[in-house]
């Protein structure tokens, strides 16, 4: 069984019910909507597709509903685009009509606010790079530091100034609205910058909605503690992160992050260009191949794909590509030894050297997160709710089967007995380590470790 899970963005490459089945039988666990991009039906058509293609299959999948939040975007350009030339002049106005080569609409007036003499404005993800010469409040006139093409609606980055914004915009409330009718199993907050971020979100939601907390900022590092406690997953936004930080400092951040999520036993995903090239090309590059092997090491609980999912020529080949990149390197041991694990986990480990499988009896998922985070190799969790098992996909080395609800000791042995065997088919001895909580059906407490030895008819 695979232990890092893959999600993968559906767009315009993938939203259809064709491609999006071939990713589900591709291995994609979650699928990511970005609401950046796309309007509301795109987004409800291809969360029904995702959820009749669940039903006919033979797994759950969750689905990541990732907010737009205050992303700053230039405005339109008469012709769509404009070239910027190296030492030459451009102003951003407030006059909302078409830009030219000298000038564009910049419809965020926290920027003319914030913006002083020898700031750097990025452009288009870090492409464009330009200096603030002055700034009046309403004209913001800039010297281009690295010229290029430069298209409408780009999205602009200011990581020296200090902007006060909330991370929640008029667009994501309206988008929240729809969260029911998604079906959205987790909520992706932008551009977080402190643990409130995630505490307003988490009042618009649903309860059974979580929250991940998407690091692009490096407020969010200073952050880093809190912000991960109060979530219930987090993104390494890689993207915007290598924009508003130095870029050699991902590395580095990336492996801080994860950490940190192991330590708090919260599920973190590495997300953006781990297989950039995979966009126009059927092969990935050495280097992106390497990427996702060391996520895979760090104990990343998953990987993401976005535009190579999203808008690229491969969708289907770039997940096969993850997926064998991630079975291939899983094989390597150093890898289940290389996460911390909790006291819990390293006694249930020391007990249970030579199981199968833990099996895991869940109403939230707590209990299996915890197996997982002990790395306790191949983690079944049954759980009486579908809500539980859908969220169990972002979890490194969980999978989850839908059971009914259980009232006593006995009757869960026979559903280990049915559910198990249909999973080991081939293998003849299953011996499987249990852990529950008793009484049944109340969630929080894990009381019960039990060896047992699958009555297999199947083998
Ligand atoms: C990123 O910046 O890496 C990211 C995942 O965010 P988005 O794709 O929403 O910009």
């Amino acid at each position: 069984m695979r232990k890092t899970k893959i999600v993968a963005t559906i767009g315009p490459s993938s939203g259809n019910a064709e491609t999006i089945q071939a990713l589900f039988d591709a291995g994609v666990n979650v699928f990511r909507l970005n609401f950046s991009h796309n309007d509301i039906d795109f987004h409800k058509q291809n969360a029904a597709t995702i959820r009749s293609i669940e039903s006919a299959g033979d797994r759950p999948v969750a689905i990541l509903m990732d907010l737009q939040g205050p992303k700053f975007r230039i405005g339109l350009f008469e012709d769509g685009s404009i070239t910027l030339i190296q030492g030459g002049k451009f102003v951003f106005d407030t006059e909302n009509t078409f830009g030219n080569e000298r000038r564009v609409y910049l419809p965020h007036p926290e920027l003319f606010k914030s913006l002083s003499d020898g700031d750097d404005v990025f452009l288009d993800d870090g492409k464009i790079k330009l200096k603030v010469k002055s700034n009046n409040g309403e004209k913001i006139e800039t010297e281009v530091i690295t010229g290029g093409i430069l298209m409408n609606k780009k999205g602009v980055n200011v990581p020296n100034a200090f902007i006060n914004v909330s991370a929640i915009t008029k667009k994501d409330m309206d988008d929240l609205q729809h969260v029911e009718e998604i079906g959205a199993d987790y909520v992706a907050v932008s551009f977080v910058q402190t643990a409130r971020d995630i505490t307003a979100v988490r009042k618009l939601v649903p309860e059974h909605v979580k929250i991940v907390a998407k690091i692009e900022k490096p407020k969010a590092i200073e952050n880093l503690d809190a912000i991960v406690n109060s979530a219930d997953a987090v993104m390494i936004a890689r993207g915007d992160l290598g924009v508003e930080m130095q870029i050699e400092r991902v590395p580095v951040v990336q492996k801080q992050i994860v950490n940190i999520c192991q330590r708090y036993q919260k599920p973190v995903i590495v997300a953006t260009q781990m297989l950039e090239t995979m966009i126009a090309s059927p092969m990935p590059t050495r280097a992106e191949v390497s990427d996702i092997a060391t996520a895979v090491y760090q104990g990343a609980d998953a990987v993401m794909l976005s535009a190579e999912t999203a808008n690229g020529a491969y969708p289907i080949e770039a997940v096969n590509t993850m997926r064998n990149v991630i079975e291939a390197t899983e094989q390597d041991n150093d890898v289940r030894t290389s996460v911390g694990a909790t006291t819990e986990g390293r006694l249930i480990k020391a007990v249970i050297d030579d199981v199968s499988a833990v099996v895991a009896f869940t109403e939230s998922g707590r209990t299996a997160i915890n197996a997982s985070n002990s790395r306790l190799g191949n983690i079944v969790a049954m759980t009486p709710c579908m809500r539980t098992a859908r969220r169990m996909c972002l979890v490194w080395g969980v999978y989850s089967v839908v059971v009914e609800d259980i009232y006593s000791f006995s009757q869960m042995l026979q559903i280990v007995d049915t559910k198990i065997s249909g999973m080991f088919e081939k293998q003849k001895n299953i011996r499987v380590a249990i852990v529950a909580g008793m009484p049944f059906r109340e969630s929080g407490m894990t009381n019960v470790l039990h060896i047992y030895d699958v009555k297999n008819n199947d083998a």
